[in-house]
């Protein structure tokens, strides 16, 4: 097989005269100079100084299975030799795209039986957030075309994707959120619970849906979006009463809900997807990042059996669709993909192993003087700097602290991320037990750096 091409070694200026990256500042990241990443293996990525990383963030939060998979390049090398590629859209269907829509559905327990294919997190936002106004239309229901979402999450950077997120700094470029779209607030009780236990703030927060059902009318609201754990918004793991009470509240009213499971699907949180993991039945679910591991991009929306019925027996076309939808080399991939995390058996692994294992290494960071909370679920988690644990006081400057401890982790051989004053973790499910502590022990030492460092 032929090699890539050597990358000349003036890289980062053609980079800087030529390639406008996302989420960043140019200006800023072409003073800096970029970092170039050209090879990785396992759980490791290098620069191009040859210096070795550990990935913590699985790239970002999606090669699951860790780098340089032998089998997955082969598949897709098989695929692009077969059949390259061949669209979905009229009447036509390809072996991978079909095999790969039976092998997700045979994880949810038959509860979400289909899949519409899309590239990318962001479009499966745009995908089910038109299929949701469609499918109340169907039934007759032509007002039912509101939609409420969470602030401060995040579902992707397309018009529809970033509405339905809830970060202000995107709204406000581009003149979004797009009408028709309504945040309530999101379980983060370290930062906004007060005085209120984590309990009660679960339920106070989950009964903002209700709240806001009612003040748009039931027969306005087509359906409510959350991610079962925030992730870009800083791993925000709600308290115990959060999802059962939303549960309540989404069977009580008639509206779907909507899991996005484009991080917490494929594994992370020691099961199949993340709404097993909180025992709720979402309506659509979209998925991406994990379900190919990153090798290729391919994304979707797992779609119930109560909403497929009526787009295959009451709506007739839906005109809406990708070029690649259902990629049959990318759906190769992702099913080489598929098929190692059950054979390696990762989500068990995440469930009674790894993820225990690492829950219990973030503790020990519990005793740090500025270590606010440290918590986990399966391979997702996330440590809070405090200014003041006793009383949940964070730093002036938030994103600064974030961003400082995270440049110490990685000048020390650990790639995190940082949101705000959280410390993420979300290593590729194959992480072992050392690599755990040498990610862990390297925060350590980028909090003691900040403690001795920092001043307010
Ligand atoms: C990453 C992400 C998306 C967007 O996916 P892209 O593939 O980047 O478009 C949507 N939802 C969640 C929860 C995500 O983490």
């Amino acid at each position: 097989m032929t090699k890539t091409a050597v990358a000349p070694s003036n890289l980062g200026a053609i980079d800087a005269a030529h390639h406008l990256h996302p989420f960043s500042d140019m200006k800023k990241l072409n003073d800096a100079g970029t970092k170039i990443i050209n090879r990785a293996d396992g759980v490791h990525i290098w620069d191009s100084n040859g210096k070795q990383y550990l990935d913590a963030f699985a790239g970002l939060w999606c090669v699951n299975v860790g780098y340089g998979r032998q089998s997955i390049a082969d598949a897709a090398y098989a695929q692009m030799q077969e059949l390259p590629y061949y669209n979905t859209f009229f009447g036509t269907t390809t072996p991978p795209a079909t095999l790969l829509a039976q092998k997700i559905a045979g994880h949810t327990r038959g509860k979400l039986n289909h899949v519409f294919f899309t590239n990318s997190g962001s479009e499966a936002s745009d995908t089910w957030f038109r299929m949701a106004r469609v499918y109340w239309k169907a039934l007759g229901h032509e007002t039912k075309t509101q939609v409420i979402a969470r602030k401060n999450a995040y579902h992707g950077s397309t018009v529809a994707g970033a509405s339905l997120g809830g970060m202000k700094w995107m709204h406000e470029q581009g003149n979004l959120p797009i009408p028709g779209i309504h945040h309530i607030n999101q379980p983060y009780w370290y930062a906004e619970g007060g005085d209120l236990s984590p309990e009660e703030f679960g339920l106070k927060v989950a009964k903002e849906l209700e709240d806001k059902i009612l003040e748009l009318g039931e027969e306005n609201v087509a359906a409510f979006v959350a991610e079962p754990i925030q992730g870009a918004g800083g791993v925000i793991v709600p308290p115990s009463t959060y999802w059962p009470e939303i549960k309540r509240i989404a069977a009580k009213y008639k509206i779907l809900l909507v899991a996005d499971e484009v991080i917490c699907g494929f594994g992370r949180l020691g099961t199949w997807f993340g709404h097993q993991y909180y025992d709720f039945e979402p309506d659509l679910a979209p998925i991406a990042k994990g379900l190919s591991s990153g090798y290729l991009p391919i994304g979707g929306v797992l779609v119930s059996e109560r909403v497929a019925k009526v787009m295959i027996e009451e709506l007739g076309d839906f005109y809406h669709g990708y070029t690649y939808s259902g990629h049959p080399v990318a759906a190769a991939a992702a099913i080489e993909n598929l098929r190692i995390i059950e054979e390696e058996g990762l989500v068990e692994r995440v469930r009674d192993d790894i993820g225990p294992y690492l829950a219990q290494a973030l503790q020990s960071l519990a005793d740090h003087d500025l270590v606010g909370e440290a918590v986990s679920v399966g391979l997702m988690g996330a440590v809070q700097i405090a200014a003041d644990k006793a009383t949940r006081r964070r730093f002036a400057k938030p994103d600064e602290v974030g961003t400082l401890v995270r440049n110490q982790c990685v000048d020390n051989g650990v790639i995190l991320r940082a949101t705000g004053d959280r410390m993420l973790f979300s290593p590729p499910l194959i992480i072992s037990r050392s690599e755990v502590d040498q990610a862990v022990d390297t925060l350590r030492k980028g909090l003691d750096w900040l403690k001795d460092n920092h001043k307010e």
